[in-house]
């Protein structure tokens, strides 16, 4: 039976992000030991703020949607934003001259995809751009494959495929065992991260259950739960109370583009969420209330 399509809202990876940073809070490194191996911990706290996964795929959104140069924004996103918790090599070719792909296989080609799923209508067309996508710095065949798993994994969610069916293909596409179990150490390639993404959804039974699961599979939290999320997004929609929390999270460029991006690709009616006061005031009125 096929689904209904989501009413899905935003590119995703920002509140997978959201909840990862909340128990895996780091600027660079590992963070495996800090996972709580349990999906109970709180989503969102003072410390919750956005990363590298965020900052890219809204980056690609705004490739896509603006017809950018993937090289040039690659580049300047990472100018505005320095410090979201890059991998050593990405961050020495983002602030070099080099335009030419450093060969990496780590899992940011797949954390940066999703937005090419939503703005392309065939699976032809999603896989050709999602490998262009990892092709600008992660031109290893593991780092494409990985791209095109996840980029897969959300065109076919989005188009109202079940699971089973989301499963067999995105194994036919890239012969990944999703069988394997939770990581037992830090690894941030893709071959380690997207396998445990995709299981992480597959098991889940809502967009917040799979945002746990994420976690709770250890590794390199924030970019599992950011793929996780890009296809849980598809595939139930975002829970507005979430959505407001992300919101409330990001900068102003970064949600414009991402607004605009869900206006015009995935949900024509969006509008952004108003941003949550966390500030002792608001909750002070809300104890009088
Ligand atoms: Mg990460």
């Amino acid at each position: 039976m096929v689904r209904q399509p989501s009413q899905a809202t935003i590119a995703p990876a920002r509140l997978a992000e959201r909840a990862a940073e909340t128990v895996a809070w780091r600027a660079d490194g590992p963070c495996f030991t800090t996972n709580p191996r349990r999906k109970n911990f709180s989503l969102f706290n003072g410390r919750t703020h956005f990363t590298d996964d965020t900052v890219y795929t809204v980056c690609v959104a705004d490739i896509i949607m603006n017809g950018k140069d993937y090289v040039d924004a690659f580049k300047d996103y990472f100018r505005r934003y320095p410090h979201a918790g890059y991998g050593k090599a990405f961050k020495s070719w983002a602030a070099s001259d080099d335009r030419k792909s450093y060969g990496s296989w780590g899992n940011g080609s797949g954390m940066r995809v999703s937005p090419v799923a939503w703005a392309f209508n065939t699976k032809e067309e999603v896989l050709s751009e999602a490998e262009k996508s990892a092709c600008v710095t992660h031109s290893h065949p593991e780092g494409i494959k990985g791209a095109k798993a996840i980029a897969l994994a959300v065109f076919l969610a989005r188009k109202g495929f079940s699971k089973g069916e989301i499963k067999k293909e995105v194994v036919k596409e890239t012969g990944y065992d999703l069988e394997v179990g939770i990581l037992d150490h830090w690894d941030v390639s893709c071959q380690a991260c997207v396998p445990q993404a995709l299981i992480a959804f597959f098991d889940s039974e809502g967009f917040e259950d799979a945002i746990r699961r994420a976690i709770f599979r250890g590794g390199d939290s924030d970019t599992i739960a950011a793929m996780t999320g890009s296809i849980a997004q598809a595939y139930y929609g975002i829970p507005k109370e979430i959505m407001a929390e992300v919101f409330s999270r990001l900068p102003e460029d970064l949600a414009a583009i991402t607004e605009e991006f869900t206006k015009k690709y995935v949900d024509s009616s969006f509008i952004r969420p108003e941003p949550i006061d966390h500030s002792w005031r608001s909750v002070f009125k809300w104890l009088i209330r």
